[in-house]
Parts: C-alpha cells; sequence; structure tokens
C-alpha cells in the first residue's frame, strides 16, 4: 500500500518524488529522517551496531562516507544488517562514486565543489541512471574557500554552483536528483534553500553544517530546519550535531513532531516551573521521561505535567491524561475529565499506569 500523510497546510510547495531503495523522497511523501554513521571503518562492529541502532531511533536512510574505493565494500556489510538504504557520501574521486554505485549504494551524494569535471560528472551519472539510482547534489558553505559579505551572497553562491551542477545531470537525462544547500548559520541555510525552491522542483534534503556544540546545534538546527519546514520547504533531513549520532535523530524527530509533519510517539507537556511551583517538577519530567522511553509507549498521546494551579488543570484538561500540582499534591486528568489524586511520591507511578492502561 502506498505510505501517504495528510500534509500541513502549509505545505504546499510540491516538488518531484524521488526514490531511494524503496523510500520514496518528497511530493507527498512524509517528511524523511536520514541518520550519518561516525564509527571508524576500523572497527567493522561498531559500525554495524550504530547503524543498528540509528535505525531503532527511527532513521528512514543513512549516510556513510566513501573515501577510497576500497571502503564501498562496506555496503554489502551493511545491508545484511538494516533495512534501511544507504546513501554513499563522495568527495574529491569520481571512481569512488562509481564504485559506490558498483557496491550496491542506493545513493550517491556528489559535492559539486570538489568533484567538477564535466566528463567525470557523466560517467557517475551514466551508472547512476543505468542502477536507477538518485544523486543527491550536496553543496555545503565550507567548501568555498573565500568570505562571504553577507549570508544572501554566500548562499546565492551556493545555489548558483547547485544550479550549474543540476543542468549538467539534466542534459543526460537524469532527474533523480535530491540536493542539500547547507550553512553553518541558520540564516544562510534558510535562505539558500528558499531561493532553490523558488527555481526548482527537486526535494530538498535539509541541514545546517557544523553546528558546534550540542545545545547551540540543537537550537540552529531547530530554527534552520524549522524554519524551513514551517514554510512547505524540505522534503529528508539530518541533524548535525557534535554528539553521537542517536541523538541528531532524537532531535530530528522532535523538530517534526513539534510541527505536527511526524509523530513519534508520547510528547510531554511540561512548565519551566518558577517560584510557584511547590514539587521537584524538573526532576518529576525527567524521570517520568525516562520512564516512558523505557516503557516503549508509541501511541502519540499528549502527557502535561504542570507545577500548579495558574496553567496546570488547563494544560493537563487539554491533555489526553496529565497532572497538575498543588502542595505536594497532584490532581490527574483524563480526556478533560478529572481522574484521581495523587501526591509528588507517586505521580510517576500513578500516571504510568493510567497510560498503560489506556494506550499500551
Ligand atoms: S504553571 Fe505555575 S509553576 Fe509552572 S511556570 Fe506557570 S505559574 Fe509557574
Amino acid at each position: 500500500m502506498e505510505e501517504m500523510v495528510l500534509m500541513p497546510a502549509f505545505y504546499k510547495n510540491m516538488t518531484r518524488t524521488v526514490k531511494l531503495g524503496n523510500l520514496k523522497i518528497g511530493s507527498k511523501y512524509p517528511v524523511r529522517i536520514k541518520g550519518m554513521l561516525k564509527t571508524p571503518y576500523s572497527d567493522i562492529r561498531g559500525l554495524i551496531a550504530e547503524a543498528k541502532h540509528l535505525e531503532k531511533e527511527g532513521a528512514e536512510a543513512l549516510r556513510v562516507a566513501v573515501r577510497e574505493e576500497r571502503d564501498a565494500k562496506i555496503a554489502k556489510t551493511l545491508k545484511e544488517e538494516i533495512g534501511v538504504p544507504l546513501v554513499a557520501d563522495i568527495h574529491f574521486h569520481y571512481k569512488v562514486a562509481l564504485a559506490a554505485i558498483e557496491n550496491g549504494f542506493d545513493g550517491i551524494r556528489l559535492n559539486p565543489l570538489n568533484i567538477s569535471k564535466t566528463t567525470e560528472i557523466r560517467e557517475v551519472v551514466r551508472q547512476a541512471k543505468a542502477c536507477k539510482i538518485p544523486i543527491r547534489v550536496g553543496v555545503n558553505s565550507g567548501g568555498f574557500k573565500k568570505n562571504f559579505s553577507s549570508p544572501e551572497a554566500l548562499a546565492r553562491q551556493m545555489v548558483s554552483s547547485c544550479g550549474r551542477y543540476i543542468r549538467i545531470l539534466e542534459k543526460e537525462s537524469f532527474f533523480d536528483i535530491m540536493v542539500s544547500l547547507k550553512g553553518s548559520d541558520a540564516a544562510t541555510t534558510i535562505i539558500a534553500n528558499e531561493l532553490f525552491s523558488k527555481e526548482f522542483n527537486y526535494p530538498l534534503h535539509l541541514g545546517i553544517t557544523a553546528t558546534g556544540s550540542y545545545l547551540a546545534g540543537v537550537v540552529k538546527s531547530s530554527i534552520g530546519l524549522g524554519g524551513l519546514l514551517s514554510k512547505g520547504i524540505g522534503n529528508i533531513i539530518r541533524v548535525s550535531l557534535t554528539a553521537p549520532s542517536f541523538l541528531e535523530i532524537r532531535v530530528a524527530k522532535y523538530i517534526l513532531q513539534a510541527l505536527n509533519l511526524r509523530k513519534y510517539g508520547p510528547e510531554i507537556v511540561s512548565c519551566p516551573t518558577c517560584s510557584r511551583c511547590e514539587v521537584k517538577l524538573i526532576d518529576i519530567v525527567d524521570r517520568f521521561n525516562k520512564e516512558l522511553i523505557d516503557s516503549g509507549l508509541t501511541a502519540p498521546i499528549r502527557i502535561a505535567l504542570m507545577g500548579c494551579v495558574v496553567n496546570g488543570p488547563g494544560e493537563a484538561r487539554q491533555a489526553d491524561i496529565g497532572a497538575a500540582f498543588g502542595k505536594k499534591k497532584a490532581v490527574i486528568f483524563k480526556k478533560d475529565k478529572i481522574l484521581r489524586n495523587s501526591d509528588e511520591n507517586n505521580i510517576i507511578k500513578d500516571l504510568l499506569q493510567e497510560v498503560r492502561k489506556t494506550w499500551m
């Protein structure tokens, strides 16, 4: 059966559909999540474990760095272990791209800034066409070896480099193209992708590159990717963090869920706490979240945990299930009705019991 979702009203910019293995990307299909393997090839067991972990976390495709022709053999090893499509990330040497195609990768990424000879590009395109695999044309801001006067100037250059490359592919009657335009800041990334989407209808792979420390990276990715997705731009996302790869998948899921583009399970609604709060809410939410993850609950329900009576009863009533705290005590609401009383020490157990009864 065709997999489809109802896109939110802002998703009007339909692109072409591109197939990566069995995964359809673009047009009416949900925004996909791609992960990236970070383990070195010298640790094959670790690499396989990472790939399995990312697939379990929700990655729908995986990007693998292929530096030399012999690295391309990794496709076969990984495909024996996981079911999601694999994309080879290629730089500098077009023969590595040919090796990746030959060894069974489901897609390749080419960088217009370091594989630029038309004869070489054509050879790769012909091979990709023969094997029916897509090419992602990926430009990163760090690939330019000069300074730009503004994010807009850099974004225009990125789009123009990408556009020239696309024309070469199109001349070969090749249209299974995806594109990524990644800046190391949200502004450049947003401008570049907006410019591109006005001119082309190829699916866009969104990401911010080189995002910095974990928290800064989460913020940059949320603003950059979220800003574009909220305008209906973007078909597959890869969050880049200087952090373990499974966290990139989790952040990607939070971004998509926050925009109601995908549902990945329960969402906790909790207040920031303030001097009105008379329970240790931060600790309660932290512990509840861990227990929820361990429980394996997948139902996309809203669970409220609120610190006091100011906004607590309202949020708890609007959630599927929720608790509003008073002084050490809590009232549990379920679907807009008061269900029972609880307290600071028992709230996690009591809420989980109710969640299990109805949604597991
Ligand atoms: S819900 Fe209450 S405790 Fe939480 S931030 Fe608002 S006023 Fe403060």
